[in-house]
């Protein structure tokens, strides 16, 4: 048992897969496989909608097959065109496709109201007035059986009467609701006289004023399915008690179609020190706790794209994640590390210091610049190219890469030490100028060593530490760091308390070395020993420099260093 698992994970089989392959094998639906990506249009999408996005259109793509973008645009109070764009947008960012396959619930909205009159014919259905607390009433608890609602017993045709005035406007928001007749003693509550239908007066982005009755997601998701010929409904686990009741409305409009699609829940995505529902998110939208859906430091797919992430690392996170029945929280270490693994290989690397300390160097020329060569990739990439960092007098080195008294194990710059600058020379400290009030050091003197041009360990000498640096010439940049955004693993009722302060931190005079001048939209780096960092897209312009931190990096040189 353990060994099928263990290699139907390695082979990317997991439950739904293996299922499918069985359904094909069987020729079930024809031999066809149709899923659907099915997002209600009230929101932006985050990370855990691109796993469902992930495993819907890569199954389409697997079996040659079709993924349908569907917006269950089911509830015009809360729905918007503003959004169905973003999705859009999201769902061809991941780098998948629908082609012809885009569709609403809209669409059906006729077929539906035809199905819920044949339904009410049959008895199957009817119009009750009971109200929200009457019906919650009725419905029982998980222990008592239910009431039947005395509405039920009434003639077919009142209800259908009743129905059709519901439909014309004749009632106001609340008045009625159309209910399936099936079970008040259900052990399943979903299956307590669900309702189909209720009263909207509003104003839906694609129908306009022409329902005022608007079906609920558990009438409208299974006849959506099985008019777009879907065979493979996938969605989250919270849907498993609504399965029956999937599978009810299924069997009532049963014969209309050539087969019928079958519901499969899988764990949803849960990412740890992050709020993943559309709710919350739109809470710190709305509140301006951040600076929109596609601020970076949401798990929004907006967010991620804007932060920097490439949408192969959130499909190779998805991936890696997998397929399970059982929720779980997924670490934020997980997605960091699909980040590094893919980036390692695509952003060059470039030097930028981000707080910036002055150093001189006193035995360098004056008005002498230097033109080095610095490789933009390490060793072991395999790609080649290089570009020219100018060396001067001046240069600016990290501010704790200095230590006016350091302990013994710190290998970078100080007093009497001598350190390897990047591509460049050795330097060693000489001295310090220091603010005579404040005691801040203004800037470090150093003299270099010409012999040590790119590196060359000095003569007799042994230089551990090696740092970063940019001419004193080069391009400031604003740099913002992002940390977690809350500060507690798991979000509560009260998550808006939990919001980390420290999610944010904006650097406004980092400086960049000059071939970061014209960095453009899109262009990726690791600032070395920083981080990988991402042109920002709305803020970055010609003359004014902004970047990202897309994610640190795992071993930063200069923990090295120090041990
Ligand atoms: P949220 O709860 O975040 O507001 P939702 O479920 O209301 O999301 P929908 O637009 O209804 O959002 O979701 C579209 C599809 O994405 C559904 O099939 C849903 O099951 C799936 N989905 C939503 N959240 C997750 C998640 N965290 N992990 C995996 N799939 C998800
Ligand atoms: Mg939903």
């Amino acid at each position: 048992m353990e060994n099928t698992q263990t290699s139907d994970k390695a082979a990317g089989r997991d439950f739904i897969r293996r299922i499918i392959d069985e359904d094909v094998k069987e020729n079930r639906h024809g031999g066809k496989v149709v899923t659907r990506f099915p997002p209600e249009p009230n929101g932006f999408l985050h990370i855990g909608h691109a796993k469902s996005i992930c495993l819907n259109f890569g199954i389409a793509e697997e079996y040659k097959g079709q993924c349908h973008l569907r917006f269950d645009d089911t509830d015009p109070t809360k729905e918007d065109v503003k959004y169905e764009n973003s999705i859009e947008q999201d769902v061809k960012w991941l780098g998948f496709d629908w082609g012809k396959n885009l569709f609403h619930a809209s669409d059906y909205f006729e077929k539906m109201f035809e199905f819920a009159v044949g339904l009410i014919k049959k008895g199957k259905a009817y119009v009750c007035g009971l109200n929200e607390e009457e019906i919650r009433e009725y419905r029982g608890t998980v222990t008592a059986p239910g009431r039947i609602s005395p509405y039920a017993s009434r003639p077919v045709s009142e209800h259908l009467d009743l129905f059709q005035r519901m439909k014309a406007g004749e009632f106001p928001d609340g008045k009625y609701v159309v209910r399936a007749r099936i079970d008040m003693a259900s052990s399943n509550m979903k299956m307590r006289d669900p309702l189909l239908y209720r009263i909207r007066h509003a104003h839906h982005y694609r129908t306009g004023g022409k329902w005022c009755i608007y079906p609920m997601y558990d009438y409208a998701h299974p006849i959506s399915d099985a008019i777009e010929g879907i065979t493979h409904s996938i969605c989250t686990l919270e849907f498993e008690n609504n399965r029956e009741l999937y599978d009810w409305v299924l069997n009532q409009i049963d014969g209309h179609f050539p087969y019928l699609p079958h519901q499969y829940e899988f764990a949803r995505l849960d990412l740890q020190y992050t709020v993943m529902s559309k709710r919350k998110l739109l809470q710190l939208v709305e509140k301006q706790i951040v600076s929109g859906w596609d601020d970076p430091r949401l798990p929004t797919i907006a967010g991620l794209r804007r932060r920097g992430c490439t949408p192969e690392s959130i499909r190779k996170f998805c991936e890696l994640v997998g397929i399970a029945k059982a929720n779980s929280s997924v670490e934020m270490s997980q997605l960091e590390f699909c980040l590094r693994d893919d980036l390692n290989t695509k952003a060059p690397r470039v030097l930028a210091v981000l707080r910036p300390l002055k150093v001189v160097i006193d035995n360098y020329p004056e008005g002498q610049t230097e033109s080095l060569e610095g490789s933009y990739w390490p060793h072991d990439i395999p790609k080649t190219g290089s570009r020219p960092i100018p060396f001067t007098r001046e240069i600016y080195i990290e501010k704790d890469d200095f230590m006016e008294n350091p302990p013994k194990d710190f290998f970078r710059l100080a007093p009497g030490r001598e350190v390897r600058l990047r591509y460049a020379y050795c330097i060693t400290c000489t001295h310090v100028d220091k603010d005579p009030v404040t005691g801040e050091i203004l800037a470090v003197h150093c003299t270099y060593d010409p012999e040590t041009k790119s590196g060359t360990a000095p003569a007799g000498r042994k230089v551990k530490g090696t740092i970063h640096w940019v001419s004193s010439e080069s391009p400031t940049a604003e740099v913002r760091l992002y940390d977690r955004l809350l500060s507690d693993s798991h979000s509560d009722a009260d998550f808006l308390s939990q919001i980390n302060p420290n999610s944010l931190e904006t650097l406004t005079d980092c400086r960049v070395e000059p071939s970061l001048q014209n960095a453009g939209h899109g262009d990726r780096f690791q600032f070395e020993r920083q981080g990988y960092f991402f042109v920002d897209p709305v803020d970055s312009k010609p003359g004014k420099l902004v970047f990202n931190r897309i994610v640190t990096l795992k071993d930063s040189w200069a923990k090295k260093q120090t041990k």
